[in-house]
């Protein structure tokens, strides 16, 4: 780019902005480039349009919620299975919990069939209201795992946030509009995609309120969040702040319609059981310890009798249990379900630390019986499938932190490695040798 000092287009003519369309005798000094002009003043707009965008990522970036995924892959269609595609699918990842990838697959096919087909009413004029879902299961169980995994086959943006960090407006914390701009920052600020995405509301028991009376007091971790969320789950235009944190009415803001978002949300819901317990009048005689300790076979079949009414005990508010029609019971995960996911799916962690050491070409192999008691310790530390990870990762150190510097075909670990890795045991078969 060169700077032109005369004031005469190609023709003679005199040159003009090719921004705001000014004479260069109205806007004053113009830069001229191959295939046109910019004044003083359509360069500084750009500047200021620049830098803001830079200011808008890093903040994005410094903001507080989990999930932030990297751009969405092209091609942008939503990619639709049917259901039972869908669960195949899922199958590939996560280990059990049927009943919730079918009701997944059907709640998730209906919900993108309605967005494809661009309608919201049938032929006879029905209007298909959308159904967010509602996922109970304890922690480590796979309820945002089967979102996630649902959202990228699907294809659309999706986010998960943690209901604990957001407050109700006016208090410390995150606006819940700020869930919906990292929807948008994952849909690389695409607004029409963000209208279609998932977001996945975790810990949303942990937001429910105190008792079931309406106080006159507020209730800044409760009530007043779900009040929040109610809105945007429901359907509303929410103008969300495009830096982050609290609204500001001089922010800038996108509006984002969440008519069309689905949403899923996540709960433990330790001690519902007894809401529904004491609903089916199971504490007669004998069944007083019918949940203590708590068993999770008898937890889990308490749990699929859950009404929105014992929801409502726990302290979800009455509106926002009316707007997650869809619910499904994830049990927890047993010792056989462990082994499972330690081996068989595609990113089985197993198999991720085999490709870890592959790249030093090196072969791990686990043996059934480490694997049986990695399982084991995971039962023990009662974080479900999330537990594994921890101690993998512990029995793993020492073999990556060797590894790089030592030149071997193969690492055996076995039960003896486990139980006493201090010093190691497992086989070890030097390329030399
Ligand atoms: P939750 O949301 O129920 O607390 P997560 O979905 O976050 O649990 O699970 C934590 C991790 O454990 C997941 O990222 C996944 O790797 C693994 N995991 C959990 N459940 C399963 C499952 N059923 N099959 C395969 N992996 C699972």
């Amino acid at each position: 780019m060169s700077k032109r000092y005369d004031n005469q287009g190609p023709f003679g003519t005199e040159i003009k902005c090719s921004f705001c369309g000014r004479k260069q005798s109205e806007a004053g000094h113009i830069i001229s480039g191959k295939s046109g002009f910019i004044c003083e003043d359509c360069v500084q707009v750009c500047n200021n349009v620049l830098g803001e965008q830079k200011n808008k990522t890093s903040d994005l970036n410094t903001a507080q919620t989990s999930a932030v995924q990297p751009p969405p892959p092209l091609p942008q269609e939503i990619n639709l299975p049917h259901p039972s595609e869908i669960v195949k699918f899922l199958d590939q990842y996560v280990i059990g919990q049927e009943t919730a990838k079918k009701v997944l697959a059907v709640a998730v096919y209906n919900h993108y069939k309605r967005l494809k087909y661009n309608t919201k009413k049938t032929r006879d004029d029905v209007e298909i209201e959308k159904t967010n879902i509602l996922l109970l299961g304890p922690s480590g169980s796979g309820k945002t795992f089967l979102a996630k995994t649902l959202a990228r086959l699907v294809n659309v943006p999706f986010v998960i946030v943690d209901a604990t960090t957001f407050t109700e407006a006016g208090y410390v914390g995150d606006d819940v509009e700020n869930a919906l701009l990292r929807l948008l920052q994952n849909a690389n600020f695409d607004v029409k995609r963000a209208e279609k995405g998932i977001v996945f509301i975790d810990e949303i028991d942990k937001i429910s309120r105190k008792s079931e009376n309406t106080s006159i007091t507020r209730d800044v971790s409760g009530e007043g969040v779900q009040q929040a969320f109610l809105k945007i789950v429901e359907g509303t235009i929410a103008s969300v702040p495009t830096q982050g944190g609290r609204k500001h009415p001089q922010a800038n803001n996108i509006l984002i319609d969440t008519t069309n978002i689905l949403f899923i949300c996540g709960g433990a819901f330790i001690g519902i059981e007894e809401h529904i317990k004491h609903r089916v009048h199971v504490q007669g005689i004998g069944f007083e310890s019918y949940l203590t300790p708590r068993n999770s076979k008898q937890s889990y079949e308490l749990l699929k009798q859950c009404t929105p009414d014992d929801l409502v005990k726990y302290g979800l508010i009455p509106e926002l249990v009316g707007r997650l029609p869809v619910t499904t019971v994830l049990h927890e995960l047993d010792h056989k379900a462990l082994e499972r996911i330690l081996t068989e799916p595609k990113n089985a962690l197993l198999r991720q630390y085999a490709a870890i050491m592959q790249m030093e070409n090196t072969r791990l192999t686990v043996t059934d019986e480490a694997v049986s008691e990695i399982a084991t310790r995971a039962v023990k530390l009662k974080l479900g499938a999330r537990g594994l990870k921890t101690i993998i990762e512990e029995i793993m150190l020492d073999i990556m932190f060797e590894a790089p510097s030592e030149n071997r075909d193969e690492i055996i670990i076995d039960k003896d490695y486990i139980e006493n890795h201090e010093s190691p045991v497992f086989t070890v078969i030097n390329k030399t040798a």
